[in-house]
């Protein structure tokens, strides 16, 4: 089902020929493109991943947010440094890293990389290591694809950043991401709703709330809470910082205010959301990558 000779893994559906270099939306080729490895405390604090999760991050995206905080590495006019090309280097910084009593891979941005992804979870398997895969998705998926990957995924965390189609259509270039994004996340609730419990968050919905747009966050939450559950486990992120294009936009140009903050945890708590987790205002500071650096996440 997976063809990159008539590449339709995700909602865009380009049906290029990745093997030929025929380039689509996210303007990747059928090689290898990782632009970094590394160890990574996370903003989730799963059970068993206190040694942190090796997380294997994707060059390039299929969406376009114009505020996208790994924006050097996402972007189709993105320059990768040290750009990661070949499978046997990738696969053994992750053993390294897994050597060190880290159980968790994570795979982020996979979407357009999901064959890369499953020949890489595959050498990892006959290096004798078993990780539990963590798939860290912007939401804009095809159910088909998802479907392909059950029992490979062991969590899914997927964002589901808009309730509004005109927002994800300026913020993110993208006319139909809502519809698109829920029903995702109702298969991977499909897939997940027998496994989840306090210790398993095998489905982990990720929402950052932006300013001038709690109304936005509100609609989010109930959607999650009428359409899926509110079993599943919610990070709802205050972490939101103004970086590449945001800059310059008036309505996302600063950082949450706390009063919006509290409205949207409000709801959160009123829909009987009771699994997951929120950030302290401050976390702004503290989660500014730079793919500039070896390692993205040092804080100097
Ligand atoms: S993965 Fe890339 S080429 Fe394939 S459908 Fe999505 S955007 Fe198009």
């Amino acid at each position: 089902m997976i063809d990159l000779t008539n590449c339709t893994l995700c909602p865009h559906r380009c049906s290029v020929n990745r093997e030929q270099q025929q380039l689509g939306f996210c303007r990747l080729d059928a090689g290898l493109h990782i632009a970094n490895i590394s160890l990574h405390t996370g903003e989730e604090p799963i059970e068993g991943s206190e040694n942190g999760v090796c997380n294997v991050f994707f060059s390039h995206c299929n969406l376009r947010c114009c505020y996208c905080q790994n924006y050097q590495i996402s972007q189709p006019q993105s320059v990768i440094r040290n750009e990661i090309t070949d499978y046997e280097v990738a696969v053994n910084q992750i053993v390294a890293i897994l050597q060190s009593g880290v159980k968790f891979l994570g795979f982020v941005s996979p979407t357009s990389h999901i064959p890369q992804m499953l020949l890489i979870i595959e050498k990892v398997h006959e290096k004798g290591f078993s990780p539990k895969i963590i798939y860290n998705t912007n939401g804009y998926e095809n159910v088909e694809t998802l479907r392909s990957l059950e029992g490979t995924v062991d969590i899914y965390l997927p964002d589901l950043k808009y309730a509004n189609d005109s927002l994800a259509q300026r913020l993110s270039g993208i006319p139909n991401y809502c519809e698109t994004a829920l029903s995702a996340i109702k298969e991977m609730y499909r897939q997940k709703k027998e496994v989840i419990s306090d210790e398993n968050p095998a489905l982990i919905i990720r929402h950052l709330a932006l300013p001038n747009n709690v109304d936005n966050s509100l609609r989010v939450l109930r959607l999650i809470a009428e359409e899926c559950s509110t079993n599943v486990f919610i990070s709802l992120m205050s972490q939101y910082f103004p970086v590449y294009k945001a800059l310059n936009d008036n309505e996302i140009c600063r950082t949450l205010t706390k009063d919006e903050y509290d409205v949207v945890l409000d709801e959160l708590d009123s829909l009987g959301f009771e699994r997951g987790w929120t950030q302290e205002l401050e976390s702004n500071d503290y989660y500014q990558p730079d793919f500039n650096k070896d390692n993205p996440f040092a804080i100097d």
